[in-house]
């Protein structure tokens, strides 16, 4: 049979595999499909330490009963339509004692530890199966496996019907930079390098704050935080667009409780204002197009390469007509256009073989038309692969 596998990271294909004999207790399944999870990317890119090679991925999966042992626990016959637990556990260890199977001792998840089902058939314990609706879509079955994460996440809160909750993600560099310019007008903020210019512009135009656009990487923004201070430049706040955000009075620690509590005391203090936070951020756009290509380099020492072609742009951008480079980058080039109302940033990541870049615009199809103007210098990098651009 057919199966997708990965012999190691960066190289997908199909190949024919034999299935597995059946173990006691096993039901064999017929795949009718299966999700892509972020996981499984990150197994292809090599970066989910967990994942061993040679794998067959997947692990959100449906499909249909070929064999299942008689007299199963869940009365699952022949031809049933099923999806898969795909967290094998051993079920004595301590965690699984207590009912946390998902953080098993010697957990087994299908697609990284063990051979996943993106395969034309698969066995796999009857009890780990769940009976779907007949009438449920082939498409939308597998959905039911990243539904749970979300359920359980729930579940494990405990909430009422009448509860509030925060939902971390919107805004919050806005809504510290906004509660920091009140207590501190004047000071600095560090972000990183990927800050939006619409942000850079809230931060000192529309809030007055000295904007200071440092590298990715949350200790990074952090160090730079207190390395201002110690230079002179009050610096209250170091955030990284990933939410990690370190202040000043907190002695910079990346404490995500401190930052919550800091946004519920300025909530409570609006709402006698009869405002809401959302009040912060006025004035603060987004970015029309936001785009991010991340770009393996083959070379053996990366680095160094990574390095070269950054080198390279410098003296292709210097004095090409529309072309801007931002004086102030603290990693990698940023060139601005201002025709195309955007920017592109070409860095090397922190930890892998690859270069990310970053490109916005706040005009229709100005991300792309930024690319049209690199691609013929990415093009010259024999060792760049430039296959995931579009
Ligand atoms: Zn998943
Ligand atoms: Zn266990």
């Amino acid at each position: 049979m057919k199966a997708i596998y990965m012999p190691e990271p960066w190289q997908i294909g199909i190949k024919e595999i034999q299935q597995r004999p059946l173990e006691s207790g096993e039901a064999l399944i017929k795949i009718r499909s299966a999700g892509i999870c972020g996981s499984d990317i990150n197994a292809f890119r090599g970066t989910n330490g967990l994942v061993s090679y040679p794998r067959v991925i997947g692990h959100e999966l449906a499909g249909e009963i070929l064999s299942v042992p008689e007299n199963n626990p869940k009365g699952l016959k022949p031809g049933d339509r099923v999806t898969v637990d795909p967290y094998l556990y051993c079920g004595h260890c301590y965690p699984c004692s207590i009912g946390r199977t998902n953080c098993c001792n010697d957990l087994r998840v299908l697609g990284v530890h063990v051979d996943g089902g993106m395969a034309e058939t698969f066995a796999h314990p009857a009890n780990m199966l769940v009976k779907v609706p007949d009438d449920m879509p082939w498409d939308i079955i597998p959905l039911a496996e990243p539904l749970t994460i979300a359920l359980h996440g729930l579940h494990r809160l405990q909430l009422k019907s009448g509860e509030h909750l925060a939902i971390s993600g919107a805004g919050p560099i806005g809504l510290l930079a906004a509660i920091v310019a009140a207590e501190a007008p004047g000071s600095a903020v560090v972000t990183d390098s990927v800050t939006s210019a619409q942000l850079a512009d809230f931060l000192t135009g529309r809030l007055g704050l000295i904007h200071r656009r440092f590298k990715r990487g949350y200790k990074n923004v952090i160090n730079e935080g207190i390395r201002l201070n110690q230079e002179g430049t009050p610096c209250l706040l170091a955030i990284e667009t990933s939410g990690h955000a370190a202040m000043g009075e907190n002695y910079f620690l990346d404490d995500g409780a401190y930052v919550a509590v800091k946004l519920l005391i300025q909530a409570a203090r609006l709402r006698r204002e009869g405002r809401t936070l959302g009040a912060l951020l006025e004035g603060l756009e987004e970015p029309l197009e936001a785009v991010e290509y991340r770009l393996p380099i083959r070379a053996e020492d990366f680095r160094a390469y990574g390095q070269q072609v950054l080198e390279g742009l410098e003296d292709y951008a210097n004095g090409r007509p529309g072309w801007q480079t931002a004086p102030d980058n603290c990693e990698g080039l940023r060139i601005s256009f201002p025709e195309e109302k955007g920017w592109f940033l070409l860095r090397m990541s922190l930890h892998d073989p690859l270069m990310p870049l970053n490109i916005e615009s706040s005009r229709p199809g100005g991300t792309q038309a930024i690319l049209d103007l690199l691609r013929p210098f990415l093009a010259r990098w024999k060792e760049l692969n430039l296959s995931r651009l579009p």
